[in-house]
């Protein structure tokens, strides 16, 4: 088996899921990393750490802000040249689409919203969620290459001391096509503290906050705590927080060491979100809630009440 993993950068950080994926695919053997855009030579060290024998480096700043189809034509040419068989992705809009545009490319079967993957008997089998996450189910390719594309947050990231690599650089052709998008604008959504993909600690938003303006409550004990603010998707979906924190089936999957949930029922859809979570601790003013099922500690009190001493409290332990 020979793997390729795409790593995805944003400015110069490596995206830690992508190098989950990448760490996990060290455990199946040789992995390969293939890093595509400006400023990606000086990060291949780093692609080394999370186990890359060898990381194919296609430097180039033309190619930010990224597009995926010129990185469809970077990675066609490394997998074609490289006799690759897999090549596995972590979950992203710009990886969504370059998976799915070399899937096309190279008539290659695409398994999706993997969670895992194994090696069994020199096979390689996906492990994907179905029927609304209530099952795992295998997955397999019928022929090469096989491309996976994995949840966000279905590995730990974490570096070795040291990581030896070979750097290949790699220049490939672009089709025409391939260069005629441009991207025009950007904007970076303002966030002080971590993301949800990183935090320890994740305050989540329901329902049960009540209006959006309450979500500064939810804002103020995160602040406090140093974690993210997360939200369901009944929240999202009412626009009461935008949808980069969405968590849960069709949103981000998250395993901090503490996750609070103020207001959420605990719906299944909900819970394959945050399951793993180390902690989880529940404010739900209805002692028959479902979270209460899955909660380390529970609360059953009203947020308005809880909330704001909560967060005194934590701001006075903190001496803050
Ligand atoms: C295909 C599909 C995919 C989905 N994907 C997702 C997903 O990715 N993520 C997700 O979250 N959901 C998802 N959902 C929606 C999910 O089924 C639930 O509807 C949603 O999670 C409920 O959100 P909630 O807990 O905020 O709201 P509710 O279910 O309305 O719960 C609100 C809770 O707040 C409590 N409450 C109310 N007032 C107070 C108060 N003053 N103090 C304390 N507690 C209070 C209530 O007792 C209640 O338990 C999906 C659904 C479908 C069908």
């Amino acid at each position: 088996m020979s793997v390729l993993v795409f790593v995805e950068h944003h400015g110069n950080e490596l995206q830690t899921g992508s190098l989950g994926v990448l760490a996990k695919a060290a455990t199946l053997g040789d992995v390969s990393a293939v890093l595509i855009g400006g400023g990606v030579k000086a990060l291949a060290p780093a692609a080394a750490r999370y186990g890359a024998a060898k990381v194919h480096i296609a430097e180039d700043d033309s190619l930010e802000p990224p597009l995926p189809q010129p990185r469809v034509d970077v990675l066609a040419k490394i997998v074609e040249d490289g006799g690759y068989d897999t090549v596995l992705f972590a979950n992203s809009v710009l990886a969504a689409d370059i998976a799915a545009g070399l899937a096309a490319r190279l008539d290659a079967g695409l398994n999706w919203d993997l969670i895992d993957v194994e090696s069994r008997d020199g096979t390689l089998v996906g492990k994907r969620p179905a029927l609304q996450d209530s099952v795992l189910i295998d997955v397999g390719w019928k022929a090469t290459p096989r491309l996976g594309l994995f949840r966000a947050g279905s590995f730990d990231a974490t570096p070795k001391e040291t990581g030896q690599a070979e750097i290949v650089d790699v220049s490939a052709d672009y089709e025409e096509h391939s260069r005629s998008a441009k991207v025009v604008d950007r904007e970076q959504e303002q966030s002080s503290g971590p993301s949800i993909e990183d935090a320890d600690v994740i305050v989540a938003g329901g329902r049960g906050l009540g209006a959006p303006e309450n979500f500064t409550l939810a804002e103020e004990l995160a602040r406090a705590l140093g974690g993210a603010v997360g939200a369901t998707r009944a929240v999202v979906d009412a626009g009461w927080y935008p949808y980069s924190a969405q968590i849960g089936q069709t949103g981000k999957v998250v395993s901090p060491k503490l996750y609070v949930a103020l207001g959420i029922s605990g719906a299944i859809q909900h819970k394959v979100g945050m399951q793993s979570s180390e902690n989880i601790v529940a404010i739900n003013k209805d002692a028959n809630a479902p979270i209460f099922e899955f909660s380390d500690l529970g609360v059953v009190g009203d947020l308005n009440k809880i909330l704001p001493k909560l967060t005194e409290a934590v701001k006075a332990k903190k001496g803050s």
